[in-house]
């Protein structure tokens, strides 16, 4: 199956008992059993399995083209999980400019457990390599980053990684539909389910995907011992979702095209952000890894912080607010808000400052998004 037909069915076969077209939100906690050791469908108790996740999972399963999926509580929870593979005195390398919340996660929660982290300065795999030691178990890559959308190459750092350690990719800004990071060589893609794969800002959850049986076996057992599962009816609002990220992402494509040239072209915007743009540092990589881009455009402001303030309060269609890759278009100030638990003096150095601003550009039209933007800048 082609993508476009995989977001429909796959994992999504009609209910054989009703012939329900939609998979049933099953909300049971728990499921008889016949005797001793005789479940009747696999299924025992809703943490260790749900039939309604494991649809779920299995759809994600089939769209990033890995062999296996597990579905969490939030983006942060599949993150914790993953994390718990490592043990004490094992390193986690990644670029700085990461989400807030991870590098949260990574700098100030599992270095309490032994577990640490070495950022790299720069985006090229050399910059990564120079990072790697004895104790590095893992290596964090965001692509396109968030928020300067910063492009690192997947497959050559997949090729340089030595073999006992695991590439994860937070694949939540680009979505399976444009980049499949497990196709370029990654060992685990990650997601934040919240943003552009449940796509309606009703819902908050994460994801895990890859290919390896053992490494299935390793994370089916931390994701139903340390319990951060993803509920039914989230579970199919996710599912929903997905069932129309083509024609979304599509969509956000286009107006984002939009939306960046008119920035490019106003005298109020400093730089502008987009991964598509042909002089972006990343664009080569951007060509051999993406099938397009997402939603996402992010701009300096010429003025104060004040300046930025005034903007945010004069927009009427997009709404100041964290989180992206919804319907509705979002705008953020990544310096206090996603990145809020970033120190400044990193923040500074990777080049988020307080005057950069974050669209989310979402389905409306384009025009009028463009105007709306001109009038706030005017
Ligand atoms: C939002 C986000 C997360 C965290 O996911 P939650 O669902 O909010 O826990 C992780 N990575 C990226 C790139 C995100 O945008």
């Amino acid at each position: 199956m082609t993508l476009d037909t995989k977001l429909i069915h796959a994992g999504q076969e009609p209910d054989p008992v009703t012939g329900a077209v939609n998979v049933p939100i099953n909300v049971s906690s728990t499921f008889k059993q016949d005797g001793i050791g005789q479940m009747r469908s696999g299924y025992e108790y809703a943490r260790s399995g749900n039939p309604t996740r494991n649809s779920l999972e299995a759809t994600l399963a089939a769209i990033e083209n890995g062999g296996f999926a597990k579905a969490f509580a939030s983006g942060l929870a599949a993150e914790n999980t993953l994390l718990s593979l490592l043990h004490s005195g094992d390193e986690v390398v990644g670029t700085s400019d990461i989400y807030g919340g991870t590098y949260r996660l990574l700098t100030k929660v599992f270095p309490r457990f032994g577990v640490t982290f070495r950022a790299v300065n720069g985006h090229n795999p050399a910059d990564f390599k120079k990072q790697l030691s004895s104790r590095t178990r893992l290596i964090w890559v965001e692509t396109p980053t968030n928020p300067l959308l910063n492009l690192v190459d997947i497959a050559s750092i997949a090729e340089l990684k030595p073999k006992n350690v695991l590439l994860a990719v937070d694949n939540t800004f680009a979505s399976p539909y444009f980049q499949t990071p497990l196709d370029l060589g990654a060992d685990v893609v990650v997601h934040s389910a919240t943003k552009y794969l449940s796509g309606h800002s009703d819902v908050i959850g994460g994801a895990l995907v890859y290919k390896d049986k053992a490494l299935d076996e390793e994370i089916r057992y931390l994701h139903n011992a340390q319990g951060g599962i993803l509920s039914p009816f989230d579970s199919y609002l996710i599912q929903r979702g997905i069932k129309t990220l083509g024609v979304r992402m599509k969509r956000h494509e286009q107006t984002a095209w939009k939306v960046a040239e008119f920035l490019r072209g106003h005298s109020k915007a400093e730089k502008v952000f987009f991964a598509g743009f042909e002089d972006h540092p990343g664009a080569a990589v951007a060509k051999k890894q993406m099938r397009g881009q997402p939603g996402l455009v992010s701009f300096v402001l010429k003025g104060t912080k004040s300046d930025v303030n005034r903007f945010f309060q004069s927009l009427k269609l997009f709404t100041f607010a964290e989180s992206l890759g919804g319907v509705e278009s979002l705008t953020c100030y990544p310096y206090e808000m996603t990145h809020g638990s970033i120190p400044a003096e990193v923040k500074d150095k990777i080049g988020i400052t307080d005057r950069l601003i974050r669209l989310s550009v979402g389905l409306e039209d384009a025009n009028e998004l463009i105007e709306d933007l001109k009038s706030a800048l005017k």
